[in-house]
């Protein structure tokens, strides 16, 4: 008897839905099977405290990929993106940086700091968009492996070195430097304004138990600057409703190409027989068979946990333990009667609509890594926020605010372990930072939801709370994400797949994992 369904996703994160979405629209019968309530993993709204909503976990879009809101035709499914016009570093002596999108105010900005840097920003805006375009085709590929003979990697890898010669000698040196070198390294060449220069590395830093001073995170810089908003690179935009509407949208798509998906849905293991997965056995029990089984889970949990090692190669297994997770960071979320006034910016202003981002230097995200280094969170972290509320009114009640705090570094292994009591010592952390910034921020706070590492752990299932199902550091990306031989999406298990942020091109909300997945069992050739 044929199953039911040509395939099952494991999880209901955006990834697992635009896996199914294109599964679904390519005719197949599709199951997502998600563990939690709601489906959206990372990228989730909820109302947290009566009329406040939040994007819980992930709470900006920039990542998701033109092709998939086009091909899956997202704004019919409700998605609607606001952009962020630009970036505020409040500083400690009430002065203040801000990065705005509009190039002449921005350049009149960065001149009041240092005029040499509005000089420089021209040229690095330009060689980051050639870095960015030059990157950008890997990001829809999978990734050949280099250790192959076999004819289709061979083929790709001279595509891939026929792209890269295209670029042309001085581009492909600062990729390679961009590879290697640490975002405050390689920033350094660049600007000399501390503010500029650390708010910008902090992108390199985010998800990673990494400093900025740290090689490889460079790269991790380039990882973001890949956003793209209508074609704008490196613009990032505020999801209406929240990054859960994302999620709805994608699954609203794959729903209306016939997808199912299902909620508290919980597997327990991958069914392998004969060395093929043949479907899943939930929680309860209850056995599902499909033609396929694609995992939405981080590798960890797939391989260890639902699969099991007895039907993995013991080297495999070894690679999949080598894998790092050391999740860093937290979020804190805050529901306010009033706004927060910064005393940069007295009068309030359109910068608070923007990212706000508390890195007044190198030195200071520094300085927070070493914390984390040795197992602390940091005292004076690094925080990246938005206030939602002030772009889509409905987040929160009429006159209040929703303020969304993004926190490294919280290490997963805090010495003597994450408790109750040092949940709210981290979250006290985060307000005494933010109030020596904004004053009234303590007698403005209705509630707080207070995020680890362990939390993320434990209600989204990310292993050791890593927001990206894994570090995103160079070791571990392209074909090597998560292990060699095993970054196409497909694993050592016939008909055994997988689509989350844990394969190439990795973490963030992108879209990219689970349409290349869809591509490679399609047998589209991604
Ligand atoms: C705090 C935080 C802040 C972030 N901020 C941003 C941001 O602002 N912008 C951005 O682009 N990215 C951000 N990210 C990263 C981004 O959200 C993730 O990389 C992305 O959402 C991963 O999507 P995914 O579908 O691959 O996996 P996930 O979202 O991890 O989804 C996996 C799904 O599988 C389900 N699952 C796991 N095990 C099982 C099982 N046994 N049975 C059934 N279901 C199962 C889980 O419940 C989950 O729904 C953030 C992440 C976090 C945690």
């Amino acid at each position: 008897m044929s199953p039911r369904y040509d395939a099952i996703v494991i999880g209901g994160g955006h990834n697992g839905l635009v896996c199914a979405a294109y599964l679904a629209r390519a005719g197949k019968r599709v199951l997502v099977l998600e563990r939690r309530e709601r489906v959206g993993g990372a990228a989730v709204s909820e109302e947290v405290f009566p009329g406040f909503r939040f994007s819980v976990f992930s709470y900006v879009v920039s990542l998701l990929r033109p092709e998939i809101i086009r091909e899956l035709d997202l704004p019919r499914h409700g998605l609607h993106i606001l952009p962020l016009e630009s970036t505020l570093t409040p500083l400690a002596n009430g002065d203040s940086l801000t990065q705005w999108n509009d190039h002449d105010q921005n350049r009149r900005e960065l001149a009041r700091h240092s005029l040499r840097d509005a000089e420089a920003y021209e040229e690095y805006g330009r060689r980051m968009h050639h870095m960015a375009r030059a990157v950008k085709p890997l990001l829809a590929m999978a990734p050949p492996d280099p250790a192959s003979l076999h004819p289709r990697d061979l083929m790709r890898l001279a595509g891939l070195g026929a792209h890269m010669r295209g670029l042309g000698k001085a581009r492909f040196h600062e990729l390679c430097k961009l590879m290697t070198m640490s975002s405050a390294d390689y920033l350094d060449q660049w600007f000399e304004c501390e503010p500029l220069k650390a708010t910008k590395s902090a992108s390199g830093i985010i998800g990673t138990l990494a400093g900025p001073r740290s090689p490889g995170t460079a790269f991790v810089l380039l990882h973001h600057y890949m956003g793209e908003l209508d074609g704008v690179f490196r613009a990032w935009g505020f999801a209406k409703g929240g990054n859960g509407s994302v999620s709805e949208a994608i699954a609203g798509a794959a729903r209306s190409f016939g997808a199912e998906i299902r909620t508290q849905a919980p597997v327990a293991q991958v069914l392998v027989e004969g060395g093929r997965a043949t479907g899943v056995v939930l929680e309860n029990g209850e056995e599902i068979r499909a033609g396929r089984v694609v995992s939405n889970a981080d590798p960890r949990r797939t391989f260890l946990g639902m699969v099991g090692e007895k039907h993995l190669p013991a080297e495999f297994v070894a690679a999949i333990r080598r894998y790092r997770f050391r999740g860093s960071s937290g979020k804190v979320n805050l529901a306010l009667g009033e706004l927060p006034r910064f005393t940069c910016l007295p009068q309030g202003g359109a910068a608070l609509r923007g990212a706000i981002s508390i890195s007044p230097s190198v030195e200071y995200l520094e300085r927070a890594y070493d914390e984390a280094k040795y197992g602390e969170f940091s005292s004076r972290p690094y925080l990246d926020m938005v206030i939602p509320s002030l772009l889509d009114p409905s987040m929160a009640p009429p006159g209040k605010h929703v303020m969304s705090i993004f926190v490294q570094y919280a290490p997963y292994r805090l010495n003597g372990g994450w408790t109750d009591a040092r949940r709210e010592a981290f979250g006290d952390a985060v307000v005494d930072t933010l109030a020596e910034y904004a004053p009234n921020l303590k007698s403005a706070i209705l509630h707080r939801q207070v995020i680890t590492p362990a939390d993320i752990e434990t209600t989204l299932g990310l292993s050791e709370g890593n927001i990206f199902q894994g570090e995103l550091s160079l070791q571990q990306m392209f074909f090597l994400r998560p292990a060699p031989a095993v970054s196409r999406y497909r694993t050592p298990i016939q008909d055994l797949f997988q689509c989350g942020a844990g394969t190439h091109p990795g973490g963030g909300v992108m879209g990219a994992s689970g349409r290349n997945a869809a591509r490679a069992i399609l047998g589209e050739g991604a």
